[in-house]
């Protein structure tokens, strides 16, 4: 194809089957808790459609997957309107790849934000689902699910079952208004004790410890929410009405204190090769953790200049995801190949 002819009857066609592909999948995994496909195949289907868009511009239209975030709201759920707006995270898939996103933002932060200094916060991407936590002057009063990033599921009831979501923060002085953003997950060891469960009960097992709990969350029983292992770490916010803090790794701080869960896989750095390591750290030991992880997040640190990038319509222009090559294992117990 030629990027400068006019899209031809069989590009619009590739181009339709693409999204519709995409869409489908994207409701088996965020609205079913049941992807059909392996994350590897959903982001080589998305690649394809984000080249697709690359080539032909003018075939975006505005509510193309690539201009929103994934999920749904499903009806069995109540809607709820988050505060601030959530968003999903831009994707590499090389080193090479991260090292022009890096480069890119420090020029943009040389542009735009004076001379403050940059560092970087290199965090593990949790393979879980993520919540918004809403909290008045310390109490936790609404638990959301992210749905199409501007609104969300209500599982409050299902939140509340959960050990590591204090329903009340420790502390003076808390903000007024405050929304965490965390993932909710499944600890590997929890996943496999499940499973075992599953089976002895006659169930059919989760495939993944992700799915394992995206279903348990998102349940009408809480009681059920309730008998599995969840944990959620925060790794965000939305609104922070009252928040005296000037950076990502600062807040970590502050909201370790009030009782909430903070990962233990952080870092603040601030040049390009301690990034790097990290990265070679958590890929040799990806498996030694709590939790599956499917890629580092890379985050600028101050809050400052992370308003000053802003966001797309779908990703904060502060922040990248490096997913790790997929691997393939072989598990025991579904008896087949699959690539996680
Ligand atoms: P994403 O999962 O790539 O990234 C955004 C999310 O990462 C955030 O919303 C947050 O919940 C999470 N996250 C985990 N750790 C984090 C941290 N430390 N800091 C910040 N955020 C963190 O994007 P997405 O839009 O949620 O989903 C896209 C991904 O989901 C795809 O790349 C694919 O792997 C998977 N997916 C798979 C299928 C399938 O059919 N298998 C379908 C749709 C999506």
């Amino acid at each position: 194809w030629q990027p400068d002819q006019l899209p031809s009857e069989a590009v619009r066609e590739e181009y339709q089957r693409v999204v519709d592909e995409v869409r489908r999948h994207r409701h088996a995994y965020y609205t079913e808790d049941a992807p059909l496909i392996s994350d590897a195949e959903y982001d080589a289907l998305y690649r394809h459609l984000e080249e697709l868009e690359a080539l032909h511009p003018e075939l975006v239209a505005n509510d193309s997957p690539t201009q929103e975030v994934g999920g749904e709201v499903s009806a069995a759920f109540t809607p709820v309107r988050h505060l601030q707006r959530m968003y999903s995270l831009e994707d590499v898939f090389s080193l090479e790849e991260l090292q022009a996103w890096v480069e890119r933002a420090t020029a943009s932060v040389a542009r735009l934000g004076g001379d403050r200094p940059l560092r970087w916060l290199a965090e593990v991407k949790i393979d879980g689902l993520a919540v918004n936590l809403l909290y008045r002057n310390g109490e936790l009063v609404r638990a959301a699910t992210r749905g199409d990033g501007t609104t969300g599921e209500d599982i409050t009831h299902n939140a509340l079952t959960i050990k590591d979501i204090p329903t009340r923060l420790a502390g003076s002085n808390l903000p007024a208004e405050l929304e965490i953003r965390g993932e909710v997950f499944i600890a590997t060891s929890g996943f496999r004790e499940l499973n075992e469960q599953m089976v002895a009960e006659g169930k059919a097992p989760f495939a993944n410890p992700r799915n394992a709990a995206a279903g348990s969350l998102r349940q009408k029983d809480p009681a059920v929410t309730a008998r599995r292992p969840l944990s959620m770490f925060v790794h965000g916010l939305g609104a922070r009405e009252g928040l005296a803090a000037g950076s990502q790794s600062e807040t970590y701080a502050l909201l370790r204190g009030w009782g909430l869960p903070v990962s233990p896989y952080f870092q603040v750095m601030d040049s390009f090769e301690q990034v790097l390591d990290f990265i070679g750290h958590f890929g040799q030991h990806r498996h030694d953790l709590l939790h599956e992880i499917d890629g580092i997040v890379i985050k600028v640190d101050d809050f400052g200049l992370q308003r000053a990038l802003g966001h797309t319509s779908r990703v904060p222009r502060w922040a990248v995801a490096y997913k790790y090559p997929p691997e393939e294992v072989h598990t025991k117990l579904l008896d087949i190949r699959v690539n996680v």
